[in-house]
Order: C-alpha cells, then structure tokens, then sequence
C-alpha cells in the first residue's frame, strides 16, 4: 500500500508514481490492513496453549526416551509425539519432542525385539542365561 506524503491519499497500486489528487511524486510506503493482518497472525501463530503443549511434548519425550527400557516409556513415547504432532510445525520444543517420541517409539520396538530374540536364545539354550550363569557359580 502507497500513502500520498502531502494529501495522504491511499492507493493499494505499489507502482504508482504521480498523486492523482496532489500531483505529488512523493509516495511512501504504509502498511495496509492486509498487510497488518498478516503481521498480527505470524506473532499470533503460536497461542500459549500451544507453546505449553511445545514444552509438554518436549518434556515427555526425554522421559520416554528415559524410560525405554521399561514398559511405561512407550506410553510417554506415543504421548509426546501426539501432543508435538501439533506444534512441530510452530516451535521448537514440539519438534524436538516429537522427533523424541518417534525416536522413542524405534528404541522401545528396538528393545521389545532383542528381549523377544534374546529371551528366545535363552530358551532354546544358545545364549547362557545371566541368572543361570550367576547361580551355579
Ligand atoms: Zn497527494
């Protein structure tokens, strides 16, 4: 949007050189509402709810990633990927979180599968069990 300097006159042609009330040759630039508008939805993007989910998916995650190794982690996992799925996109801490929780989601599948092979090894008595081992020493 171009605002006459001298009379004021508004025009949303960015190519206009002469003032057709004025005459003027002088046009500076002014911010139209659409313009305004815009502005306003970018900082407005991301509400507090969504930053406190951001922070909520984040913190799960490393939780998740903690736990992994137990049962429960999965559930954080699943957690904080559904809650960052939501603000990956608008901060940082829901990317982050998200990517923990797919990351944890992996690992916990990762560790599910070498109990199940290594519990598997053990029964079929191709790896020594650890307890096995402990007890008749
Ligand atoms: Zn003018």
């Amino acid at each position: 949007m171009k605002k006459c300097s001298y009379c004021g006159y508004e025009t949303k042609d960015e190519d206009i050189r002469v003032c057709p009330d004025c005459g003027s040759k002088k046009f500076e630039h002014v911010l139209g509402k659409k313009e305004i508008e815009a502005i306003n939805n970018e900082t407005k993007a991301i509400s507090k709810e969504e930053q406190q989910n951001a922070l909520v998916s984040l913190v799960l995650g490393v939780i998740g990633l903690a736990l992994d190794f137990g049962v429960i982690g999965i559930v954080f996992n699943i957690l904080a990927m559904s809650i960052g799925k939501k603000t990956k996109d608008k901060h940082i801490y829901g990317k982050i979180g998200y990517f923990l929780g797919l990351a944890g989601t992996v690992l916990f599948i990762a560790v599910v599968i070498f109990y199940v092979v290594y519990g598997t090894l053990i029964s079929f008595g191709v790896v020594a069990s650890v307890t096995r081992s402990t007890t008749t020493a």
